[in-house]
C-alpha cells in the first residue's frame, strides 16, 4: 500500500504505549485540506486510543473540513502563541504532519527545532529536512492523509477510526488530488478510500466543504484574476497570474481564497507551467504548478527559496511584486528547450 514499515510501526506502538500520554499533532501554516484533514483524523484516532493528544496549526485556514463542530483539543497558534509554546514544551511526542522543511512551521519552527524528546515525521513530500526519531515519508502516495491512513491501521489503531476521523481522512486525500484529478494513478488509493467510506466517511460532506463554499468575494475575484491578471506565454508554454494587496483588498479576501488559482492557466491546450505571485504583508507568496516532466520543485528551489512537490511547489519573494514576476519572465528563455521537450511529451 505505502512503503510504511509495519515492524516500524510495532516499535512506535510499543514505545508510545510504555512512555507517552501527551501528543502533539503539527502541521505547516496555512494549512490546506490535506493538513487539515491528515491531523484532525489522526488526533480522532490518538484521542479514542487513550492519548492526550493535541492539534497545533500554525496559522487560522478556511472551514473546508466538515464537522469541524466535532473536534476538541485543537488551537490555531497564532492567536494563542504562548498555550502552542506550552503545548509543545508539554508533549512526550511530536507529530509532524504533511511539510518536510521546518521552515514550513512560521514562527512555530525554533520550537519545533529546539525540541528534543520523540519526533515522528508522516509525510508525502522529497527529501524531508527534519530530524526525526521515527520517519513514515513516501513521496508516490497522493496525499499525508492516505499515508495517515495506512499508518492508523499498521498501528493496530483501524478500531479507533471512527467516521469522522474518516471523513477528515478523505477531505485530505480528495484536496490533495483535487478529486482525483491528479496523483490519483495508483489502485491502492481506491482501497483507501474504499475503507474510509465503509468506516463512515461522508463523501457528500466531503465535496461540499472543498468544492462549495465559495463567497460570492471569491467567486468575482476569481473572476477578475483570469479575465484581467492572466498572462499566457504561448512560446513557453507558460503562464502567470499576479495579485496585489489592493486587489485582495478590494475582493475581502481571506486565506484560502485563491486556493486552486494556479491551476487554471494548465487548463489551457499548451500550458504547461504556471506560476502565480500573490502580495502579502511581509513577502511575494509564490505558488508553481506543472504537468509531466518539468520539475517546479527544483525550478522554485533555484531560484524562489522554495520547494515541494515535482508538479506542485511553493516559494517566496521579497522583491516588489513586479519585480518578481520580471524575474520569473527573464528565467523562462533559460528553460525553453526544456519546456518544450516536456511539451512534446507530454502532448
Ligand atoms: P502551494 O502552492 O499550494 O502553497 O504549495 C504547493 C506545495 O508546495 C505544497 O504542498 C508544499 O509542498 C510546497 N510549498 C509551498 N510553499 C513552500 C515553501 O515555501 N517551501 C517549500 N519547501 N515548499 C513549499
Ligand atoms: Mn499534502
Amino acid at each position: 500500500m505505502t512503503n510504511i514499515n509495519k515492524r516500524t510501526c510495532q516499535a512506535l506502538l510499543e514505545w508510545m504505549n510504555g512512555n507517552a500520554k501527551k501528543a502533539v499533532i503539527l502541521t505547516h501554516a496555512n494549512p490546506d485540506g490535506d493538513a487539515l484533514g491528515s491531523s484532525l483524523g489522526l488526533h480522532s484516532v490518538l484521542l479514542q486510543a487513550g492519548f492526550q493528544s493535541t492539534v497545533v496549526f500554525p496559522t487560522d485556514f478556511p472551514s473546508i473540513v466538515p464537522e469541524l463542530e466535532n473536534y476538541t483539543n485543537w488551537m490555531i497558534a497564532e492567536n494563542h502563541e504562548k498555550e502552542a509554546h506550552q503545548l509543545i514544551d508539554g508533549a512526550d511526542l511530536l507529530f509532524l504532519l504533511d511539510f518536510n522543511d521546518p521552515k514550513r512551521t512560521g514562527k512555530l519552527r525554533k520550537k519545533l527545532e529546539q525540541f528534543s524528546k520523540t519526533i515522528v515525521l508522516i509525510d508525502h513530500h522529497p527529501q524531508p529536512l527534519i530530524k526525526t526519531s521515527y520517519q513514515f515519508s513516501d513521496t508516490k502516495v497522493s496525499s499525508t492523509a492516505e499515508l495517515v491512513y495506512d499508518f492508523i491501521l499498521k498501528m493496530g489503531w483501524g478500531i479507533y477510526l471512527k467516521s469522522h476521523g474518516a471523513t477528515a481522512l478523505l477531505t485530505g486525500i480528495t484536496a490533495d488530488t483535487a478529486s482525483f484529478s491528479h496523483n490519483a494513478a495508483r489502485s491502492e488509493l481506491y482501497l483507501a478510500v474504499a475503507g474510509l467510506i465503509s468506516l463512515g466517511a461522508d463523501q457528500h460532506k466531503v465535496q461540499e466543504a472543498l468544492f462549495n463554499t465559495n463567497t460570492e468575494e471569491r467567486l468575482r475575484l476569481l473572476g477578475h484574476t483570469l479575465s484581467e491578471k492572466m498572462i499566457i506565454l504561448p512560446e513557453y508554454h507558460a503562464a502567470c497570474i499576479s495579485l496585489t494587496k489592493e486587489e485582495l483588498k478590494k475582493y475581502k479576501f481571506k486565506p484560502g481564497d485563491t486556493e486552486g488559482f494556479v491551476n487554471y492557466p494548465l487548463s489551457i491546450k499548451g500550458i504547461i507551467f504556471s506560476s502565480f505571485f500573490m502580495e502579502n504583508e511581509e513577502k511575494i507568496k509564490i505558488s508553481f504548478r506543472s504537468k509531466g516532466g518539468f520539475a517546479v520543485n527544483e525550478f522554485s528551489s533555484l531560484h524562489f527559496g522554495g520547494g515541494g512537490h515535482f508538479n506542485a511547489a511553493g516559494g517566496e519573494s521579497r522583491q516588489s511584486l513586479s519585480e518578481a514576476v520580471e524575474k520569473w519572465m527573464a528565467l523562462l528563455p533559460d528553460y525553453s528547450d526544456n519546456l518544450e521537450k516536456e511539451y512534446l511529451k507530454h502532448g
